[in-house]
């Protein structure tokens, strides 16, 4: 079974994936965590994210597993990194190349072939697995996104800044060419602003039946 949860930075998406992974006992993948590892590879070689030849050719040396909770680039622990803002940065026009988009996206397809899974991301419902089984699209509140993104941060950054990185990326995410971040016409919509993380992880849950391995027989669910 694929269970798609796409959405905007700071949606929850994350959290929630993650628990709900843990409560129906199926493997989480971040795919998030994938583009943000390549773009920390190319940053550590010198490459501008900017230079799509470049980039291209970079990632097929490029390898990015999940171990023990740890993200691991060609074998290195790079799970600190990718979440520091060089790779915020890094990661727009890193994800937007669309050779880095066929990688990645083949590994999410292999990934799932062998495993029930929560995948995570922007374009799981729409590209990567249109015909998930469950598929939810999470928005929040921009301030909401940004109080939550200041939370989890290890560095020092101020509630206007995080929320103009937020409202770049959101922009660029949703204008690329590329699989733009956009809710599949299937996706059931959450607004996670004013839900604790338990209720959001709850009205999900409440809404898969693990024993269908079928959307078609869950048409209550699109009413
Ligand atoms: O989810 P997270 O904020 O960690 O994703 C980082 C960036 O990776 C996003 O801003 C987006 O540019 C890109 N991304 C993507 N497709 C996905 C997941 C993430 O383009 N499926």
């Amino acid at each position: 079974m694929i269970i798609a949860i796409d959405g905007p930075s700071g949606s929850g998406k994350s959290s929630t994936a993650k628990q709900i992974a843990k409560a129906l006992d199926f493997v989480y993948l971040d795919t998030g965590a994938m583009y943000r590892a390549v773009s920390v590879g190319t940053l550590r070689s010198g490459i501008n994210p900017q230079d799509e030849k470049a980039v291209a050719e970079a990632v097929k040396n490029m390898s990015v597993r999940f171990k023990d909770g740890m993200v691991l680039l060609n074998g290195e622990d790079v799970t600190v990194a990718i979440r520091e803002d060089a790779a915020n940065k890094a990661v727009t026009p890193v994800s937007a190349n669309p050779a880095v988009r066929t990688l990645l996206v083949e590994k999410q397809r292999e990934f799932a072939a062998d495993h029930d899974v929560v995948m995570e991301g922007r374009d799981i419902g729409t590209v990567v697995f249109p015909d998930a089984d469950y598929k939810f699209f999470l928005i929040a509140d921009l301030n909401i996104r940004a109080e939550r993104r200041m939370k989890e941060s290890t560095e020092k950054l101020s509630l206007e800044d995080i929320k103009a990185d937020l409202l770049r990326r959101d922009k660029k995410d949703s204008s690329r060419s590329h699989s733009p971040l956009r809710k599949a016409d299937d996706a059931i919509e959450i607004d996670t602003s004013n839900l604790t993380f338990d209720e959001q992880v709850d009205k999900i849950l409440s809404m898969i039946d693990t024993k269908s391995q079928n959307m078609e027989e869950n048409e209550w669910l699109k009413s």
